[in-house]
């Protein structure tokens, strides 16, 4: 099984501190990586830096080496922001972007969220918004003109094509660009490049070769696997997990506080909250205190349910 060239990640973005759902994945990310004798990196995803702290990026790390899921490179506590957290990274994400321009695959778009909306563009099945294509057929020197004082974001042109990968857990995936994404943003109108971009670049150039995430960025996987065949990058291995939801089916989130890290620390061990996670991804019979490693041995992928996991307190 020793594969040494496995590199797994953590990419939480430090917006507020780690909620149980977030710790699920890292979990899972970090078991998976590691049952295979791989790496892991750690990149902190603080492109929206209004929301994104340096003393939140910091807990970020303090918590999952409380839970004892460590990394082999990437951003460290202690260590000045470097190039591993995506806020210092624009003049690399520039670079690409110039390239995809090159190759005449992204057009301005000066629609406003309210033009959007009123446009009444068809939603996939998620509630995701599709852009119509309003100013994909501008002309250049239309573009060229409005650009002078227009705000405007860069989108790149989708074709109607159905992108196909393997899951690691879900197995075989269909999804049609055009149809369940549109053309999407590369680049937003205040000038930070996109998560999308930003995402798959940073994963290429580090060397990642497995993104282990939930289910909800499943759909995801389709305009991130578009960028790395147009900016000639290798894939990694896909795996997306159930997600956990609260008794009433809805997914849970940061607002969830007392399954927020801050609080689950105050009233538990590291290995009961890691023994609580492994019950609920099916990789222990009954709920008891383990540590992360102890769980390595009889890791299997085939023991997590697919079906999302309800969570009661
Ligand atoms: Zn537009």
């Amino acid at each position: 099984m020793a594969d040494a060239k496995i590199c797994g990640r953590f990419a939480p973005s430090p917006s507020g501190r780690m909620h149980l759902g977030n710790i699920f994945c890292a979990l899972l990310a970090w078991l998976s990586a590691r049952a295979q004798n791989g790496s892991m990196l750690l990149r902190i995803e603080d492109l929206d830096t209004s929301r994104c702290t340096e003393e939140k990026a910091r807990l970020l790390m303090d918590d999952l080496l409380w839970l004892g899921l460590d990394w082999d490179s990437g951003a460290f506590p202690g260590k000045a922001p470097d190039e591993f957290y995506q806020s210092r990274r624009s003049g690399i994400y520039k670079e690409f972007f110039e390239k995809l321009a090159a190759q005449n695959l992204i057009y301005p778009c000066f629609c406003s969220r309210a033009e959007l909306h009123a446009a009444s563009a068809p939603h996939t099945s998620d509630g995701q918004f599709i852009y119509p294509g309003t100013c994909r057929n501008l002309t250049e020197d239309e573009s060229r003109s409005k650009m002078q004082s227009h705000k405007h974001s860069w989108r790149i042109k989708v074709p109607d094509e159905t992108i196909t990968f393997n899951d690691r857990h879900y197995g075989r995936q269909s999804l049609n660009l055009a149809r369940e994404w549109g053309d999407f943003i590369v680049r937003r109108s205040d000038g930070i490049y996109a998560y999308q971009l930003a995402v798959v670049i940073d994963d290429a150039l580090m060397g990642v070769t497995e993104v282990i995430r939930g289910r909800d960025l499943l759909s995801s996987s389709a305009p991130q696997l578009y960028l790395y065949r147009l900016l000639g990058f290798k894939p990694p291995q896909f795996g997306h997990l159930p997600l956990l939801t609260a008794p009433d089916g809805r997914r849970l989130a940061k607002r969830d506080m007392d399954l927020d890290m801050g609080a689950l620390r105050s009233r538990y061990t590291p290995e009961e909250v890691i023994g609580r996670l492994a019950f609920l991804a099916g990789l222990i019979d009954k709920e008891e205190p383990v540590k992360a490693a102890e769980l390595l041995p009889s890791f299997d992928w085939q023991k997590i349910p697919k079906e999302n996991i309800t969570v009661t307190n």
